[in-house]
């Protein structure tokens, strides 16, 4: 047994985006089991999640990964967020994906998410002119030059971890505006999509620390003739991948548009002003779903067509989105009656 370091990663109270929040704690280790982390707690007060006055929030851990940060036996703790009396704190979305995951297992639900972010170093994105802009849109996405692309050490690095700790990461991509960049995470189950998408980001946030750099998830974070980033979220069930998977694609293409103000509900904050019907991206006031088309809400990769199987991309969710929430409501349109 040797000390090792635990770093306890959760979701905070802020509004209308939550936050996330990490604090190391020196345990025993190594750790080879969830039922081995002790768990922990927090100040609620300090995070928007409790009043001063019963400001103990707790922390039970979900998930763990080796932390490729420190490397060795240290570990990387996702936690749910309880209340004193052991309740399920009103910003634990986690607990809502557990239970609808559970409920609807059969259907097989599977997710890739796309997720989409910009670097900003000071008050400008990442390698823009100080407090002007770089040349129109064009030549970036998926660029190559270090007159087109800002911050692949960081990209890279950040995809190194995210192997090593064993996430899912399925890809990275320099995207349309200069200074933003993609990874994508899965396809995996709703949870275990959910969860290594908060832990790439946490991953992201931490080593961006080292570059001096930051990351932003915000879905418009140059207002303006620039592309805003999402979190396009792949979602296929058994049956749409199975042969003849495809009128079940449709269909749930069609549940997908009669439930399309609940959804941009938990969409992500401020991704009116990003779902303009322009910058590859359908009005946030329209919903249409179409094979290989890029200005819908919804599209059916070319593959997928040309198969009769596969998957659905929903183009909607912001690059903010919590993907607990997101997940969780795709499944329910997507898997329960209409
Ligand atoms: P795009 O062409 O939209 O940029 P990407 O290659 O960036 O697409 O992302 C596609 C995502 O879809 C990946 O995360 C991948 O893992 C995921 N994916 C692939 N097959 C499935 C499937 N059957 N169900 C859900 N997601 C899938
Ligand atoms: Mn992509
Ligand atoms: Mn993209
Ligand atoms: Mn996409």
């Amino acid at each position: 047994m040797s000390k090792i370091k635990a770093e306890y990663i959760w979701m905070d109270g802020h509004r209308p985006t939550s936050k996330l929040r990490s604090k190391t704690k020196v345990i025993k280790g190594p750790i080879t089991d969830l039922s081995q982390i002790p768990h922990w707690g927090f100040d609620g007060s300090s995070t928007m999640q409790a009043e001063g006055g019963a400001s103990d929030c707790l922390l039970i851990p979900v998930r763990f990964i080796m932390d490729p940060i420190h490397g060795g036996d240290n570990i990387a703790i996702l936690c749910e967020v309880l209340n004193a009396d052991g309740s399920i704190h009103k910003t634990n979305t986690r607990a809502r994906l557990r239970d609808v995951a559970e409920k609807f297992k059969d259907h097989e639900p599977w997710f890739g998410i796309e997720q989409e972010y910009t670097f900003f170093k000071g008050r400008s994105p990442l390698g823009w002119p100080d407090g002007g802009y770089p040349a129109p849109q064009g030549p970036f996405y998926c660029g190559v030059g270090a007159d087109e692309v800002f911050g692949r050490p960081i990209v890279e690095e950040h995809m190194d971890l995210c192997i090593r700790a064993g996430l899912e990461i399925s890809g990275v991509n320099a995207e349309v505006m200069p200074g933003q960049w993609e990874f994508q995470i899965g396809p995996l189950g709703a949870l275990e999509a959910a969860d290594e998408t908060w832990l790439a980001r946490w991953l992201l946030y931490r080593l961006g620390e080292d570059f001096g750099v930051s990351a932003t998830v915000h879905p418009k974070p140059v207002s303006g003739d620039w592309n805003g980033a999402g979190a396009h979220t792949n979602f296929s069930t058994k049956e749409m991948r199975e042969d003849g998977g495809y009128k079940h694609i449709e269909e749930a293409c069609k549940k997908l548009g009669e439930k399309h103000d609940e959804h941009i509900a938990v969409y992500g904050a401020h991704n009116d002003e990003r779902l303009t019907g322009l910058h590859e991206t359908c009005s946030i006031h329209e919903f249409r779903y179409g094979v290989s088309d890029r200005s819908a809400s919804v599209r059916i990769p070319m593959a997928t067509a040309k198969e009769g199987k596969g998957y659905l991309e929903d183009r909607r969710p912001a690059a903010n989105m919590d993907p607990y929430r997101v997940c969780a409501i795709m499944i329910e349109t997507i898997c329960g009656d209409s």
